[in-house]
């Protein structure tokens, strides 16, 4: 697979992207802190409000089954009833709700869902299937059982693998974050349009930039992790300055063109100001910021 989009000439299908949250583990502001960051929030309201990470590509795919995707799919006017595929990143609860597969069932009274095809590393799949039959349900999630009665289809993915999913090609790279969890990012091919979607990560891997170049790989849009902010440093996530040193270097190895866009999301609390401050960091800087609701045509 290359994810090439360049020359590829104009296409009138667009691909869509919608952020149905955009704040790091404990949303923002979050409920039980004062700090300067979430009374500031508080203040301005609208974008500076981020729920839990996840997306979603068009109206066929969900990045995350995240603890807030519900209220984003009503407050944001996107339905998820078309959904047949989901990327899973990891299990860290910020980004796996397991009872999402339980309340999408029939026997909670859901009509006409398509079978969702769910994707995810070994690891993620192995740790989410024990806390669903130890928390959820008296079988375990990788058995024919749930598979019957969640309306699910499961697949094991590895990173540097290609694979086609409905419409689009995919291509998982292990994320800088979560060791012993499978934690992936992906690249996600469709309509002569690439995106990928970098969160949870710290810098990536150098294996990961060797297939970028190897494959010619060349991104629409790129969605970064951005947890932590302008004075702080980067760990198992990324930071501001970081954020900016992989927009540059993109744009220097030809990953990304002038058009491309990159996004910051996965915000934090700490050390992130509300949305109008951080856009206005942001600026000049070779990035734009996500907020919860923003629609990206690619
Ligand atoms: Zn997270
Ligand atoms: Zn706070
Ligand atoms: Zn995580």
């Amino acid at each position: 697979m290359v994810l090439d989009t360049s020359g590829s000439g104009k296409t009138p299908v667009r691909t869509i992207i919608t952020f149905l949250g955009t704040a790091a583990a404990n949303a923002f502001p979050e409920a039980f802190c004062s700090c300067r960051n979430c009374a500031q929030a508080r203040i301005a309201g609208g974008r500076s409000f981020r729920k839990r990470s996840a997306a979603l590509i068009n109206e066929d795919l969900l990045i995350d089954l995240g603890p807030d995707i519900m209220a984003a799919s009503q407050i944001h006017g996107r339905p998820l009833d078309q959904v047949r595929y989901c990327l899973q990143t990891h299990p860290h609860a910020d980004h796996l709700d397991l009872s999402h597969l339980l309340s999408r069932s029939p026997a909670y009274g859901v009509v006409n869902a398509p079978v969702l095809e769910f994707y995810a590393s070994p690891e993620t799949l192995q740790r989410a299937a024990q806390t669903f039959e130890r928390d959820l349900a008296g079988f375990s999630l990788l058995s024919s059982e749930a598979e019957k009665q969640l309306n699910l289809s499961v697949h094991q993915i590895q990173p540097f693998e290609p694979f086609k999913m409905g419409p689009y090609t995919v291509m998982a790279f292990p994320a800088n974050h979560a060791p012993g969890l499978g934690a992936m990012l992906y690249a996600i091919e469709t309509n002569r349009r690439a995106i990928f979607y970098g969160t949870d990560t710290g810098p990536l891997f150098e294996e990961t930039w060797q297939v970028f170049r190897k494959r010619k790989m060349r991104f629409d849009v790129m969605i970064l992790d951005h947890t932590y902010g302008p004075e702080q440093a980067g760990s198992d996530h990324l930071c501001a300055q970081q954020v900016i040193e992989h927009a540059n270097r993109m744009r220097a190895e030809g990953i990304l063109d002038e058009r491309a866009h990159v996004f910051a999301t996965h915000i934090a609390h700490e050390g992130n100001p509300s949305h109008g401050e951080l856009e206005a960091f942001a600026k000049g800087k070779g990035y734009e910021v996500a907020y919860d609701g923003l629609v990206v045509q690619v």
